[in-house]
């Protein structure tokens, strides 16, 4: 409980303990004590809130997060550029950096190389030294181990199973936090974004594969082996089409990047291995759809088909108050496209209450930085908890 003060504090930026009661439905007493702990261990303070608007009476005392008690680098690794964001506890940026780097898979060394120089550049900004970091959170796309901190696969590594974080700590010697992209989005949204608002939220990222991020009860869930949630190999079609991890008729296998580029080489007339990129392939696809190609739309039209059903399985399944749908390719509106929400909302069950809200974002790199450094926050502000009692 206390840490679901902190963390109420954090995300609100300022809260009065009127405000910790009646949002986290405790007591008087309860929250009297258990915020005396968390001001006696440094976590947070007293502040004066915002006078009364009538004027009259002693402004209200309000407790904030001690920024400077902690800071931490969130980092996300990508093909082309890593960035970097160095916070405070509270959570706000201090600082932050990114690099160039070739797009092609590396050693893990390699990729730690760029990492320090990144974390260089980031502290240098801040006016930091590496002493001031109490951990680091990264987030890369692939299979991610967040308990056991390798990387089983990822396209960034020219190897599987990297130990990354026992590399990271013994080159470091700071705590390393590392997670798959779609979870260190899901915390960006969940401490900085529009899901501070809710408890229960879904994000799903569609890239080059589709991801999913689950919050229940204002807490990341991770399942019972800690690899994130695969929306994207969820079964839409017995015995469909083939999917990359091997199997068939998983959602991704209509609905990613290269599920869609498979169908346009076809629709395009071009050879399946002719020398274009996924993306490059996409884009044609969707200057054709937008010319009044018929193929072209009809491959659209029908990922946002599947996309609507796996939307509202996630619906089905977990109830959430919100859907935020994340990815690069957000530009393909006929994915996002109203047809496709009120076909998600036509294939959920209608019980006459309020339908949950789908809202699409397309962040830039630095937003999912800043996930990874809410990973690195989280952990630090675990053990900080932890430590009172
Ligand atoms: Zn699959």
């Amino acid at each position: 409980m206390r840490q679901q003060i902190f963390e109420h504090v954090r995300a609100a930026g300022r809260a009065t303990r009127t405000d910790v009661i009646r949002t986290l439905g405790i007591s008087a007493g309860s929250a009297t004590a258990l915020t005396a702990d968390l001001i006696n261990a440094g976590l947070l303070r007293e502040v004066d809130s915002v006078p009364r608007e009538t004027g009259r009476g002693r402004p209200a005392v309000a407790l904030e997060v001690i920024p400077e008690t902690n800071f931490v680098i969130g980092i996300k690794l990508s093909d082309e550029a890593h960035s970097a964001v160095l916070t405070d506890f509270a959570g706000d940026a201090v600082a932050t950096a990114s690099l160039q780097t070739p797009a092609h898979p590396k050693s893990l060394d390699e990729i730690l190389t760029e990492v320090g120089a990144l974390m260089q550049d980031v502290l240098a900004a801040a006016q930091k030294n590496p002493n001031n970091i109490a951990a680091v959170g990264i987030g890369m796309s692939g299979i991610v181990d967040h308990q056991a901190g390798t990387v089983p696969w990822s396209p960034l590594l020219a190897t599987r199973n990297s130990d990354f974080a026992a590399k990271f700590e013994a080159r470091f010697s700071v705590p390393l936090h590392l997670d798959n992209d779609a979870n260190m989005l899901t915390l960006a949204e969940l401490w900085f974004g529009a899901g501070r608002a809710k408890s229960d939220f879904a994000v799903v990222t569609i890239e080059q594969g589709v991801g999913m991020g689950l919050v229940i009860d204002n807490r990341l869930y991770r399942g019972a082996r800690g690899m994130g949630l695969e929306l994207g190999h969820t079964k839409v079609q017995l015995d469909g089409a083939l999917c990359r991890c091997g199997q068939r008729g998983c959602l991704e296998a209509y609905l990613a990047d290269y599920a869609l580029a498979r169908e346009a080489a076809t629709a395009l007339h071009q050879q399946a291995n002719d020398h274009h990129s996924p993306n490059a392939l996409l884009t044609a696809l969707f200057t054709q759809a937008k010319a009044g190609n018929e193929a072209a739309q009809t491959i659209f039209r029908r990922a946002g088909r599947y996309l609507s059903v796996g939307l509202a399985n996630v619906v089905q399944l977990f109830d959430p108050a919100l859907i935020i749908i994340s990815g690069e390719r957000m530009q393909y509106d006929y994915l996002y496209a109203d047809e496709v929400l009120a076909e998600m909302h036509r294939l959920t069950l209608n019980d006459g209450r309020s339908a949950c809200t789908v809202e699409t974002h397309a962040w830039g790199d630095l937003v999912w930085a800043r996930g990874a450094t809410a990973l690195a926050l989280s952990a630090v502000t675990d053990q900080a908890v932890a430590a009172i009692s």
